[in-house]
């Protein structure tokens, strides 16, 4: 229970990555909205994002081939709120628990996609999208 014990800056470099749940949320379009501030998600994916497994298909090099990929340890206190709600390292920063169906709780690393957070089989690919398109594709990705 080394994430009820430590905060963020004390975890080591394993104990950090198993808080990712693997549910994908952070890997799909964002919009940052000019006049309120808040983030808007959209379910078009990332170009590195693996639909069906859900994963990054790149995970060694993400920053340099997709230099937009949000680099969480770099984040200020401020930044934490462009993740999703759900997200370990969100939830733990704001001082929450975990959820039930996150794997450390639940040992079983398919209970964030039984649990309906993941988007695995969710995304689309925007490759071709016009704007009026993108705009259609803005989702809630705290709504499942
Ligand atoms: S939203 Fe958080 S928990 Fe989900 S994949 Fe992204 S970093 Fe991992
Ligand atoms: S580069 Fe990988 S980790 Fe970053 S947003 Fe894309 S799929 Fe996700």
């Amino acid at each position: 229970m080394f994430w009820e014990e430590k905060t963020l800056a004390e975890m080591s470099d394993e104990e950090w990555e198993s808080l990712c749940d693997g549910c994908g949320r952070c890997c799909v379009w964002k919009f940052e909205d000019a006049d309120s501030g808040e983030i808007l998600y959209t379910d078009i994916r990332c170009r590195l994002f693996d639909d069906a497994h859900c994963r990054c298909t790149d995970y060694r090099h993400r920053s340099v081939l997709v230099p937009d990929c949000m680099e969480i340890q770099k984040l200020e206190n401020n930044q934490f709120s462009w993740l999703p709600k759900t997200c370990a390292y969100r939830l733990l920063h704001d001082g929450k628990t975990l959820f039930d169906w996150h794997p450390l709780i639940s040992g079983n690393q398919k209970s964030v996609h039984q649990a309906d957070i993941s988007l695995q089989k969710k995304t689309v690919c925007g490759e071709h999208f016009s704007e009026d398109d993108i705009v259609r594709h803005i989702v809630d990705p705290d709504a499942s």
